[in-house]
Order: structure tokens, then C-alpha cells, then sequence
């Protein structure tokens, strides 16, 4: 009888695999429905569920800024402040980052306490790095927004909160200019820092990539969420008749978690995760390819194959939970050596409640997160070679032309992707498994002329890097 059970166990497992299938073929179907939702999103306003934002980023930091530029990035329950001296010839001289809690009761007075703290901590952090730096005369003119939040951008330093998400309720701040927020509220404190860029993080990355290589022509981010960009030229940007921008390009925030394609290998488990979640119908691509909800997925998994035997003991409410096993927990079952499984078998007994579970169900769980991880890492992949398609860049010759750009017609040239967050830097096994996907789909032809290169910190750097390019121009 429990070897019946057993068998029902394996089954389940097996039946979630063949549904998270991502042969290179489906892979090749997303890449294709990718670049054909960036076109539509480029045509129309609302034509397609990605939304590929205007950035008013026209031009991108190569290397020769000098100067000393802030960056500030409000998005969760900490803020940052960042400093930057930059040396020209892509040297970054110096760099000071402060990190500190927003009090929870200022999340929701008014826009005017809110700010008035962030200038008196900028103040503060200015004064203080100004006074230990051999750059102390130089004064530091320009500062990069990172806000977080959904906001409609008007130019490259000004846009209006749409609404306020992550538990944020300022009310009087929805629909206003969050730059002339700040801006007023550095005033006030006597700063004399000019507010030169409004960006978005994945915008930053693309900035610090772009700032060390110019070849550097999209970045993604995948970490508690997922996003990407890229230079698009101004004259592909439909929705927008006469665009124009003095270099004939413009950054496009694709705002890609929420793409969809019917294309995506999507399990019962994915529909339930959806169905549970507050944003249901929203973010699909995220909710399969980011660090908030891998670890989910996994433990529905699990959940199921507890409901089907007794293996796992009698249920665990903990194993009902949603969102009881964090994605690094799960990354850690998943990239266990230890010859038993000991760190599966712990992680499943601290974190899920589940205990005594034989080393053949532990090999299963083990499975279960490779699954789950290999699909992330090949759909984020079969994305960004989208995005490469779209542009040309991936061998084939773009969605729109019919001439064969490739490598045979010698016009295939060296491009770089800059990447950045946790899941990507620091879970090992999905690194190589999105590296793997890309060169997969490209073919050994192309796959050499395509980089991916890891960025640290864009969102931080890459705004004040903006601020500098930004503000040499004015
Ligand atoms: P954020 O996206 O929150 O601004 P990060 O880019 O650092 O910040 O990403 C953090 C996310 O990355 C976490 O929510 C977690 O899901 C994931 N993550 C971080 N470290 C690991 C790890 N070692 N293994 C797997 N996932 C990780």
C-alpha cells in the first residue's frame, strides 16, 4: 500500500515536469512572442500587456563623466543614498552608499514630512562624506531618482505617482511630481543638488553596463521582481509620432513581468499561485521567473505530493502557508551537496515542519526546485533573446525586416546584456542555467557575438551616473 503511494508521489513530480517542459523549440516560440508584444506595446498605447515605457533616456554614460553625483533610491522600507566620484576614463575615484529604515509612521502623513526626511538624511550624508574627501571642493550638482514605484514619466526628471504599492499611503502625493516633491523639500534644507534624472532600476543597470561597454544594448534585473530594458530607436517608438531625441534612441522600460504568451508552460500550480495572489492576471511572467515566487511554486509542489501519500507524514499547516519557503531557502535545498541531503532534510523540518522524510523523498524535493529553476532561468533566457530579436542583435534580422542580418552577411556585431539581482548573482545554478539557454537558442554561431555580464549595484550607481550624463549636457 505505501509503495502505491510511493508511485503516486513520483507521479505527481513527473506530471509537473513534462508541464514545465522548456525544450528549445517552445523556447524559440516565446522569443518570437516576446519581440511581437514589444512591437505591439511600441505601436499603441495598451496594445499589449507590456507596457514598454518611454524613459526619456536618450543617451547613455560612457565612461567619460567626471565629478561627484548622489543617487537616491526610494522603493521599499529602506532608502539609499549613494555618492559617486567619478574620474572620466570610466574610473569611479570614490563611492559612499548609506542605507537606513524609513520610519513606518511617515509611510502614510503627507508628502511634506516624507520628503523633508529624505533631504535632512541627504543633508546629512552630504555633509558628512563632503568632510572625509579629498574631493571635498568639488561640489556635487546632480542627483539620480530611483523611485520604485508605478509612476508616469513626463521627462527625464519629471513624472507623476500613479499609486503607491508596498505598503505606502501618502494620499496627497498620488498624481503629483515626485521630482518637484523632492526637489522642493532639498530646498528647503538649504541643498543645492539639482534632481537631473528620474529612473527606473532597471534603466540604472543598463547605465552602469553601458558605462564600462558601449556594446552594452539591454539589462534585466531578476531578483524579488523582474524587469528589463533597452535602446530602442526613436523612430520605432510608433505610439509616439516624431519622437525625436538628439542620438535618434531612446531607453524603453518594458516593464516585462507582466508579459504573457499562451506559449509559456504553465502548470496547475502556476494558475493556483496566481489565483492566491493580490495582483491576479498581472505579472505572469514574473510569477514564473522571479525570486518572490520560485520558492512558492516549490511548495505547492511539495504540498501536493504530501496530500498524495503519507511520506512526508502526517500534513503540515506550515506546508499550507503561502510563501513559507523563501526562494534562497529553496536554492539551498536545491544546491545541497552534502552526500544524504542533510540541508534539504533541515530545511524541510525548520522551515516546513515536515519531518523524518526518507532520502528518496528528499532526491524528489531536490528535483522539484530544479524544475522550478531550470523553467525561471530558460524563460528569463528565451526573454532576453526576445528583446535581441527585436532589435536584430540575435542573428536572424529583426521581426520587421526580412534581410538576413546574420553573421554570413558579416553584419553581426559584439552585444552585451547587463544583468542584475540576487537571483541571477547569487544563485549559482540559475546563473547557469539562463547562460546556458541563451547560447542554446542563439546556436554556437551567434551565441559568441552575445554577453552577458553581471552588474553590481546598477540601480544605485546607474542613476548617478545618469545624473552625470545628464547634467554635462545642460
Ligand atoms: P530586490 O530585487 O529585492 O531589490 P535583489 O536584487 O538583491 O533585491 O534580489 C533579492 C531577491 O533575490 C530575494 O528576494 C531572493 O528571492 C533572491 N535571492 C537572493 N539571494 C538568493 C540566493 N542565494 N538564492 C536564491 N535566491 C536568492
Amino acid at each position: 500500500r505505501s509503495r502505491r503511494r510511493w508511485w503516486r508521489v513520483v507521479r505527481a513530480v513527473d506530471e509537473f515536469e513534462e508541464a514545465a517542459l522548456t525544450p528549445v523549440g517552445r523556447l524559440k516560440q516565446v522569443v518570437d512572442a516576446m519581440a511581437v508584444e514589444m512591437h505591439a506595446g511600441l505601436a499603441s498605447e495598451g496594445g499589449s500587456k507590456l507596457k514598454m515605457l518611454l524613459t526619456f533616456v536618450d543617451s547613455l554614460p560612457d565612461g567619460s563623466e567626471s565629478g561627484i553625483y548622489y543617487a537616491l533610491h526610494v522603493g521599499g522600507t529602506y532608502f539609499r543614498i549613494l555618492r559617486i566620484q567619478l574620474g572620466g576614463q570610466k574610473s569611479i575615484l570614490g563611492h559612499d552608499v548609506e542605507r537606513k529604515p524609513i520610519p513606518q509612521h511617515l509611510m502614510t502623513r503627507t508628502s511634506e514630512e516624507f520628503f523633508d526626511f529624505i533631504a535632512l538624511s541627504l543633508k546629512e550624508f552630504v555633509e558628512r562624506t563632503g568632510n572625509n574627501s579629498q574631493y571635498s571642493q568639488v561640489r556635487g550638482k546632480g542627483l539620480g531618482f530611483t523611485f520604485s514605484f508605478p509612476v508616469k514619466q513626463t521627462s527625464l526628471s519629471s513624472g507623476t505617482l500613479i499609486k503607491w504599492t508596498k505598503g505606502f499611503s501618502i494620499d496627497d502625493m498620488v498624481e503629483k511630481d515626485v521630482v518637484e516633491c523632492l526637489q522642493r523639500a532639498l530646498s528647503r534644507r538649504g541643498l543645492d543638488i539639482n534632481v537631473a534624472a528620474l529612473v527606473n532600476d532597471s534603466v540604472g543597470t543598463l547605465a552602469v553596463g553601458h558605462f564600462y561597454d558601449k556594446d552594452t544594448v539591454a539589462a534585466v534585473v531578476i531578483g524579488t521582481g523582474t524587469n528589463a530594458c533597452y535602446l530602442e530607436r526613436a523612430d520605432a517608438v510608433i505610439k509616439c509620432q516624431g519622437l525625436l531625441t538628439t542620438s535618434g534612441g531612446m531607453v524603453i522600460n518594458m516593464e516585462w513581468g507582466n508579459f504573457w504568451s499562451s506559449h509559456l508552460p504553465r502548470t496547475s500550480y502556476d494558475i493556483d499561485l496566481d489565483a492566491d495572489s493580490h495582483n491576479s492576471n498581472d505579472q505572469g511572467f514574473e510569477k514564473m521567473i522571479s525570486g518572490l515566487y520560485l520558492g512558492d511554486i516549490v511548495r505547492r509542489v511539495i504540498c501536493k505530493m504530501s496530500l498524495v501519500s503519507d511520506i512526508f507524514g502526517p500534513f503540515s499547516s506550515k506546508l499550507a502557508t503561502q510563501f513559507a519557503l523563501s526562494t534562497p531557502l529553496m536554492a539551498a535545498m536545491h544546491e545541497d551537496d552534502t552526500p544524504d541531503l542533510s540541508e534539504v532534510a533541515k530545511i524541510l523540518e525548520e522551515t516546513l515542519d515536515i519531518h523524518d522524510v526518507p532520502l528518496k523523498a528528499r532526491k524528489l524535493v531536490v528535483k522539484v526546485c530544479d524544475v522550478v529553476t531550470r523553467r525561471a532561468a530558460r524563460l528569463a533566457a528565451a526573454g532576453i533573446v526576445g528583446i535581441l530579436k527585436k532589435i536584430g542583435r540575435d542573428g536572424t534580422g529583426g521581426i520587421t525586416s526580412g534581410r538576413v542580418k546574420g553573421v554570413k552577411s558579416g553584419k553581426m556585431r559584439r552585444t552585451v546584456v547587463a544583468i542584475e539581482g540576487g537571483l541571477y548573482t547569487s544563485y549559482t545554478v540559475f546563473r547557469e542555467y539562463l547562460n546556458e539557454a541563451v547560447a542554446e537558442i542563439l546556436g554556437e554561431e551567434i551565441a559568441p557575438y552575445v554577453i552577458l555580464k553581471e552588474m553590481e549595484d546598477g540601480s544605485g550607481i546607474g542613476a548617478a551616473l545618469l545624473a552625470a550624463s545628464n547634467s554635462a549636457r545642460s
